[in-house]
């Protein structure tokens, strides 16, 4: 099942270098991502194609308007039978974690709209139900780039994406962990040598050092990570209570 993304934007150039190359160039030749792009500024309805305006009760910066947004919206939504999932990139927005870019990952269409200047007319937010979703806590000038990144993150998810299909599985914050560390040829570089355990063949071994090199890395660089991971192998392995007739737990 192809996944469609449609991006509504006021630079559709500024997208054409990131998803003309590698892996998300790849996904969409192979048809398992369409991703449409389409240009706010069509959908102004005055001769100068306005779509921003100065604020309500002063102050700097110009605003994006209603109109434009949401004629955009309705022509792309009839493009494709599926409503999907609309989303404004706004740093206001919930911060894009791996959980989100799974779950984004399993949805049929996707539907960005990027902003630009002071940011939305609330109404846009209001009007349209959208999820909002922020790439981190700073401002950028435009929805572009966050856009990108979400493109870029749940694309690499799509199954067939990605030449080696685990690849993603051991990367990092799958599982709640950050990945181990990898070493390449040579064996020693200006004196710098790759952990013998890689040279030694025993996968069992290999695997179980990788397995806690990404415990001691994850405790060390993230320990909020590593704190919610303890604490959700520590109900996953939970014995769970025997209950009675009146379903309160009891000891066995
Ligand atoms: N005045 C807005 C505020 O303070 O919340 C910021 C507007 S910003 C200059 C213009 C546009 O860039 C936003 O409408 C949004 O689409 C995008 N943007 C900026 N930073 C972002 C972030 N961290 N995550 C997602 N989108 C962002």
């Amino acid at each position: 099942m192809t996944m469609r993304i449609d991006v509504l934007t006021l630079f559709p150039e500024m997208f054409e270098s990131p998803l003309g190359y590698s892996i998300l160039k790849r996904a969409q030749q192979q048809n398992i991502v369409t991703i449409a792009l389409s240009n706010i500024r069509d959908f102004a309805t005055d001769k100068y194609r306005k779509v921003d305006d100065t604020p309500y009760g002063g102050g700097p910066g110009m605003v994006m308007m209603c109109p434009p947004v949401f004629a955009c919206l309705e022509h792309v939504r009839s493009q494709a039978p599926e409503p999907g999932r609309v989303i404004l990139l706004t740093p206001q927005g919930r911060p894009l974690s791996q959980p989100k870019v799974e779950a984004l990952s399993a949805e049929r269409r996707l539907i960005l709209i990027a902003g630009r200047y002071e940011g939305f007319d609330e109404r846009i937010r209001q009007g349209l139900d959208a999820e909002e979703i922020s790439i981190g806590d700073y401002v950028l000038s435009g929805g572009e780039l966050p856009a990108m990144v979400l493109i870029d993150a749940v694309v690499r998810l799509l199954g067939g994406a990605l030449g080696d299909e685990d690849s993603a599985a051991d990367d990092s914050f799958a599982g709640g962990l950050l990945e181990y560390p990898h070493y390449t040829r040579p064996e020693e570089f200006r004196r710098m040598r790759v952990p013998e355990i890689l040279l030694s063949g025993d996968h069992g071994k290999i695997a179980r050092w990788r397995h806690e090199q990404r415990l001691r890395r994850t405790q060390q660089r993230r320990p909020d990570l590593y704190a919610n991971w303890l604490k959700r192998t520590e109900a996953d392995n939970a014995i769970p209570k025997t209950r009675n007739n009146e379903n309160q737990e009891i000891d066995t």
